[in-house]
């Protein structure tokens, strides 16, 4: 089998060489706890932990104080949700239909013990309508939690308007940004939110390493999710995880190093491969009229079965038919449904991510390959043959 290209780093980025350089002497050599304030074993760790704070919230334009290190963007989503409702007696959260299950499997398990959920719906390409959201908040209502950048499709949030509703109506926002971190400019994100979410993983960084952003005015809003021992201001107890902490600094300083460029040629590569795959008959590329991510393309093919498509592009290609935590699920994506997209054409859409180590040899194969099975797949399909 020729080496399979990889088109799924929305799932997940190899980690950087360079991040695993700086990473390994923080196992064997420079291994101390930084929470042993007694020696210099300890002092050096908590050193590195200093420097990567530092440079990380240089880069995000927030302040040091306001970071604080989980396991992964799903830990941050379960600590906040938690948080916020364990502070308050009665709560109401607003959430969309369309999150990440991360977020939306806490909501269930919140509405289980008593909070109040409301889940809004979304236009046909999966943005919130703002006055929806306004109407839903209520006096009981302390949090809205509205991802950034869609996992599946790519599309964007107008996060500046949620905010000002939130703003107006005195309600906490939080935005899972795990999609949106080394792909888009954040610019003023962090002035428009209260809490937020990344992984390292989705940014060529090591896996098991996120941050919660947690802004300074909004920490007494949260309680701890995670007791003992009182690291991390009593936000998240735990020994640090020194080598990812310096992993995930130095995964961020490499992006940011070259990131115009980055975006402009996964967008050149993304409208390349749309370009390529809508000269197959009958496809709809999703959400192609709203800002997306740059790498990101979501496709239906009608006349497809969807598990036959994935099953023989699998030989070729890694690409996925939505999240990486419903990829075993025989349901169709809960994204793609809530955007009114028909149940037969959510399960023949693809999402396709292009990463930085993706070239136009690959996107071009990636076109042929798929542009030969979906034809493959038709020919034995009736309804397409009297079409
Ligand atoms: N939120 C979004 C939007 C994601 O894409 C993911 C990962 O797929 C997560 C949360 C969960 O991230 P992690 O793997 O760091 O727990």
């Amino acid at each position: 089998m020729d080496q399979q290209i990889y088109l799924d780093y929305n799932s997940t980025t190899p980690c950087d060489s360079k991040v695993l350089e700086k990473m390994i002497p923080y196992f064997n050599m420079i291994f101390g706890n930084a929470s042993s304030t007694n020696h210099s074993f300890g002092w050096k760790a908590s050193e590195a932990i200093e420097n990567a704070t530092n440079s990380i919230a240089k880069f995000l334009k927030v302040k040091p104080s306001e970071i604080i290190y989980t396991s992964g963007a799903t830990e941050s989503i379960n600590s906040i949700l938690r948080g916020v409702c364990d502070k308050f007696n009665s709560s109401h959260i607003i959430t969309l239909k369309t999150e990440h299950k991360a977020t939306l499997d806490v909501c269930s398990y919140m509405e289980e013990k008593g909070v109040r959920l409301t889940y809004l719906d979304v236009d046909q390409n999966g943005i919130v309508n703002i006055n929806d959201l306004d109407a839903a908040i209520t006096k009981e209502t302390k949090l809205v939690s509205i991802m950034y950048a869609n996992n599946e499709t790519g599309v964007i949030q107008p996060i500046k308007e949620i905010s000002k509703v939130c703003k107006r109506n005195n309600v906490l926002f939080f935005s899972d940004a795990t999609q949106a971190l080394g792909k888009i400019e954040l610019k003023k994100f962090f002035s428009y939110v209260d809490y937020a979410c990344f992984s390292a993983h989705k940014v060529y960084g090591p896996k098991g390493i996120g941050v919660t952003f947690i802004k300074n005015s909004s920490k007494k809003f949260l309680d701890s999710y995670i007791l003992g021992g009182g690291q991390q201001k009593n936000l998240r107890g735990g020994t640090y995880n020194v080598p990812s902490i310096v992993g995930f600094s130095e995964a961020i300083e490499l992006f940011n190093f070259n990131f115009l460029n980055y975006i402009k040629r996964t967008t050149k590569l993304r409208n390349n491969l749309q370009k390529g795959l809508l000269k197959i008959e009958e496809v709809n590329v999703n959400c192609i009229s709203v800002k997306r991510l740059p790498n990101t393309l979501n496709i239906s093919f009608k006349f497809v079965d969807g598990e036959n498509l994935l099953n023989s592009l699998s030989r070729y290609i890694a690409v996925s038919n939505g999240s990486a935590c419903n990829s075993q699920s025989v349901k169709p994506s809960h994204v793609l449904i809530a955007m009114g997209i028909p149940e037969n054409l959510c399960f023949s859409s693809l999402r396709i991510s292009i990463g930085k180590h993706t070239t136009e040899s690959e996107v071009d194969k990636a076109i042929q390959i798929i542009t030969k099975e979906v034809a493959v797949i038709r020919s034995s399909n009736l309804l397409w043959k009297k079409k």
